[in-house]
């Protein structure tokens, strides 16, 4: 997996209904608090709960 630097940042995505994966730039994204629909199941759930791990949340909340 590449990590770029603060300009290629980008966020870890897990739905937790379908367990689809992807990556999306930190400003793209809603607060972690705000309604998010998985693009592949429609699910919809906070921002936060899409996060795979902490550190995406933590990147979120710096970058987002
Ligand atoms: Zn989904």
């Amino acid at each position: 997996m590449y990590v770029g630097t603060m300009d290629h940042t980008t966020i870890q995505l897990l739905c937790p209904e379908c367990a689809k994966d992807w990556q999306k730039a930190p400003n793209v994204l809603p607060d972690s608090t705000e309604l998010f629909h998985c693009p592949n199941c429609h699910a919809s759930r906070r921002m936060a709960e899409f996060m795979r791990t902490d550190r995406d949340l933590q990147t979120l909340k710096q970058l987002g």
